[in-house]
């Protein structure tokens, strides 16, 4: 059986690493926001090229408090991109705001920048981009179109850890830039982690306060606050991950260019284009009979997922909220099907996988 992804085996390599980091946590025995937090915070900056990092519980989190250290007026449109994961659009509404979809572009199935200024409305206050799939989005024109139309940025980077438009790495391009930490991402911890990145040092200050409860001073609160605090164990964990993240990112690229290699013409294969550096966080494939080929996969012993098979438009949740038509995202949902691409696969296992795809008929 070719599992869709084993975190056991994925995080094997690291284990001597992590036990190391875990002693040294327990006998600190200092648990939360702490040194190894702050060196986490500086780490990663610098791995992104941005001068501040703030360690968040989640990737939700990282979102809601960067809409919410910009500050925004309640009820203003917030722009983000239809078929994007449920998270981004929740952060939306709990930040108070309001999310207007814009549809992707089918090829990157990133946010479609030629579609974005027809939706902006006197309301219009802030762009969410997301980074799908490890795909950075096409960051030039929008940049010119927040300028243009004084709009505040916002990055999903959640999928997309190390990924480069033109040279330049996705979480620096807006205000801020979110991340998530969950297990299965490309830097992952052992458990629910988050943060947020940012040039801007009076929004990495907000997010720290808000992370905390709203105070800097322990029992003096300016602002209403969260409990948002990213642990020193994943902190630790994080450290250990991030000196690999670059081996990471290499190694799901090369088994992204032996699919390429060796799946057949009748797939719709992700896009790689100049000037973009992709991370494959998912690597997959479009197929009219998405659901037929899923289960021919099983059959044949291989594990798929579908990221995602619902558009949000749909989801109950979203009903009232945001549930105009998307066509394109919809399409995108009915066809598309998650390769195996885990640090752990070999590549006589996506050989096999690629061997089975060119049998379907
Ligand atoms: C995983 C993910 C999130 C949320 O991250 P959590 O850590 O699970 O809260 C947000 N946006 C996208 C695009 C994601 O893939």
């Amino acid at each position: 059986m070719i599992e869709y992804e084993n975190l056991r085996k994925a995080n094997a390599p690291f284990y001597a690493e992590y036990k190391e980091a875990f002693s040294r946590i327990l006998e600190k025995g200092w648990f939360v926001l702490g040194d190894e937090v702050a060196r986490f915070e500086e780490e990663f900056a610098r791995y992104c090229g941005v001068k501040y990092c703030v360690g968040v519980a989640n990737g939700l989190d990282a979102l809601v408090l960067s809409l919410k250290s910009l500050n925004l007026l309640a009820g203003g449109e917030v722009l983000v991109p239809s078929n994007t994961y449920i998270a981004t659009i929740l952060s939306i509404v709990q930040a108070g705001l309001i999310p207007v979809p814009v549809e992707p572009d089918i090829r990157t199935y990133n946010i479609d920048p030629t579609l974005i200024e027809e939706k902006i409305t006197k309301k219009t206050c802030a762009i969410m981009v997301v980074h799908l799939y490890g795909k950075a989005c096409t960051m030039g024109p929008i940049l010119d179109i927040c300028d243009r139309h004084q709009l505040r940025l916002v990055e999903d980077c959640a999928q997309a850890h190390g990924a480069l438009y033109k040279g330049q790495k996705v979480g620096s391009f807006g205000d801020l830039g979110a991340f998530s930490f969950y297990p299965t991402k490309n830097l992952g911890c052992l458990g629910d982690g988050g943060a947020v990145t940012t040039n801007n040092e009076e929004y990495a200050n907000t997010v720290r306060i808000l992370r905390n409860y709203g105070s800097k001073e322990k029992y003096h609160n300016e602002m209403i606050g969260y409990n948002s605090r990213l642990d020193e164990l994943q902190a630790a964990f994080l450290r250990v991950k991030l000196n690999h993240l670059e081996e990471i990112n290499t190694y799901k690229r090369k088994l992204a260019a032996l699919y390429r290699e060796n799946i057949g013409r009748e797939y719709i294969l992700p896009i790689e284009e100049d000037g973009y550096y992709d991370v494959y966080h998912i690597f997959n494939v479009r197929c009219s009979r998405r659901n037929e080929l899923k289960q021919y996969l099983l059959k044949n012993d291989i594990k798929t997922d579908i990221h995602y098979p619902v558009s949000p438009n749909k989801q109950p949740a979203l009903r009232g909220i945001m549930d105009e038509a998307c066509p394109i995202s919809e399409e995108i949902h009915n066809t598309i099907l998650s390769l195996p691409i885990s640090f752990y696969h070999t590549e006589d296992d996506i050989l096999r996988v690629c061997s089975v795809l060119n049998k379907f008929s």
